[in-house]
């Protein structure tokens, strides 16, 4: 059987008709540092920027099957993970993992659109940290995403968002990006956590500026530097910087909403 050599990095998510977020991004942010994709759709949405209008989930069933071909097919050196819909998706993408534990792994656990619409159902956030974290490199929770899955308030200082990691890390992910471009400060910072290591604080100005997808880009970037071959700790400085640059380049002004 014919197999693409160059390494790929297989995406696992939902597509946004609006282009802002899912898969597009993903795909877009991967191929613009030089790695190839292959896909898995678990959802198909139609969204604006402003409102998600409607939803179609994959059967389970058939997003393990476009994984596991998508594996056949290329060589397969990071998975990343985005929206995820329902328990019984999470557990059959859970299933492909444990059937290729070599390949690192990002999950960006997007639970709601920034408009507010559910992009992952309530009863799937316990099979979410049972079945999947503990298979995953990387998980990237930004502050909103952390409280809910830790079941706990929002953090309103970096203290406290590191005692919800602490508890995160304890559903059995090897790693914890928690991403503070929620917070406010002079400086946006992200803050990796590993069990028994010291957390590492990436820092860059906060810019006067948004862009949707932005969760989408960083996970993505992160995925493309694990997949060629870089450690962790580097996959997300290199991220964390691609992603700052595009919100430099492309961002819009937060007051204003018109663009750069
Ligand atoms: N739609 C899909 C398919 C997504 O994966 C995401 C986030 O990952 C969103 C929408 C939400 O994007 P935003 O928060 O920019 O609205």
């Amino acid at each position: 059987m014919a197999l693409r050599r160059e390494p790929h990095v297989l995406v696992v998510g939902g597509s946004d008709s609006s282009g802002g977020a899912g898969i597009a991004r993903d795909i877009e942010t991967i191929s613009s540092l030089g790695v190839r994709t292959c896909l898995a759709v678990t959802a198909v949405t139609a969204q604006t920027h402003d409102a998600v209008m409607e939803i179609h989930h994959s059967p389970p069933g058939l997003v393990a099957d476009q994984m596991r071909a998508a594996l056949q097919a290329n060589k397969v050196a990071a998975i990343k993970i985005g929206m995820l819909a329902t328990a019984e998706i999470v557990v059959a993408v859970a299933g492909v993992l444990l059937e290729n534990p070599q390949v690192p792994t990002v999950l960006d656990p997007v639970l709601a659109s920034t408009s507010g619409r559910a992009l992952l159902e309530t009863d799937a956030i316990a099979a979410m940290k049972r079945d999947l974290m503990p298979l995953c490199r990387v998980v990237t929770p930004n502050l909103i995403e952390l409280a809910l899955l830790v079941g706990s308030e929002l953090a309103m200082d970096e203290g406290s968002a590191l005692q919800q990691g602490q508890r995160l890390l304890a559903a059995g992910p090897q790693a914890l990006l928690i991403k503070g471009g929620h917070a406010s400060g002079p400086r946006s910072a992200d803050i990796l956590l590993r069990p028994d290591r010291e957390p590492v604080r990436f820092a860059t100005p906060r810019l006067n500026a948004s862009m949707r997808g932005t969760g989408c880009m960083l996970a993505s970037a992160v995925a493309a530097h694990l997949a060629k071959a870089s450690p962790l700790e580097d996959s997300v400085r290199k991220g964390k910087l691609f992603v700052f640059e595009i919100l430099r380049l492309r961002g819009w002004r937060m007051r204003e909403r018109r663009y750069l």
